[in-house]
């Protein structure tokens, strides 16, 4: 394992299960110590576990993205216990199907809260403390439904990830000369718990006619660029969408 010194010290919302857990094997593989944060705690303290028996270095924390006294308390413990953080993976994020006229005031506001506002508080708290130490990366779990109306339904999901692809600019040209890169990841459709629902059903056969490869990505197909972009090696990436969905957006 890399120097306590040298190695990534990466934190990842969401991380229980699907394309967060994924992610924080991978980081750990890559040889970073791994905050494990959600708010399903026996799941990300499993996962914490099963790191740490891999002898990797990890912790678990809850934390509820939309709750910045959270945020400010998870990320002091974090660096306390592991250094200071490197790495942000603002993944946490719920799906929603209600269209532009099914959707309710509640649905919206918990669907910004945690997709949208979870993302900027965490680039504030912790993009602030890269800006100050001068490095830091920032990878903003955004989605194809970012960018294209899909399937003209789920009006709050839209909203929010087409705000986390543009946030992410804001804070890339903010931070571009200070060391810290904000970049934002547009999934397609992944084999995870969030889709679950949608197994065997008419919706995802239309989703599989639709998506040029035929196939649902694994999460670790979604894990892998994380990890890219968590690296130096994307050192010259800042404000940059990157697609990892079978084709679907060169339609
Ligand atoms: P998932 O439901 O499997 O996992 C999401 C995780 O976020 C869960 O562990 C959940 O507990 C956690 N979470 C929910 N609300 C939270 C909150 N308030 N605070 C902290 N954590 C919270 O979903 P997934 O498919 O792994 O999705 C991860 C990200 O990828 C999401 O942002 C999602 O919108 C995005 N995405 C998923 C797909 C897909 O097809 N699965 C496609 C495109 C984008």
């Amino acid at each position: 394992m890399a120097d306590r010194q040298d190695r990534p010290v990466a934190l990842i919302t969401g991380a229980a299960r699907g394309i967060g857990a994924a992610c924080a094997r991978r980081l750990a593989a890559d040889g970073a110590a791994v905050a494990v944060t959600d708010v399903i705690d026996d799941e990300g303290r499993a996962l914490a576990d099963e790191l740490e028996r891999d002898g990797r270095q990890a912790t678990y924390r809850r934390l509820d993205v939309t709750d910045e006294d959270a945020w400010t308390r998870v990320v002091d413990e974090v660096e306390a216990a592991l250094g200071p953080l490197t790495v942000l993976v603002n993944n946490a994020g719920i799906g929603t199907l209600e269209d532009v006229e099914s959707e309710t005031r509640e649905g919206w506001e918990r669907t910004i809260a945690i997709n949208q506002t979870g993302v900027w508080l965490g680039m504030k708290l912790v993009g602030s403390r890269m800006r100050e130490r001068g490095k830091g990366s920032i990878i903003n779990v955004s989605s194809i439904f970012g960018a294209v109306g899909g399937f003209g339904g789920s009006i709050a999901y839209h909203a929010s990830k087409g705000a986390v692809r543009l946030m992410t600019k804001s804070a890339a040209l903010h931070w571009a000369t200070s060391g810290v890169r904000v970049n934002s990841l547009h999934p397609g459709f992944v084999e995870t718990p969030m889709i679950e629902s949608l197994k065997g059903t008419p919706a995802e056969e239309q989703i599989l006619a639709m998506t040029p490869m035929g196939r649902l990505a694994r999460p670790e197909e979604i894990a892998s660029v994380i990890s890219f972009l968590a690296r130096d090696d994307s050192s010259y990436m800042t404000g940059s969408e990157v697609y990892v969905d079978g084709g679907w957006i060169a339609r």
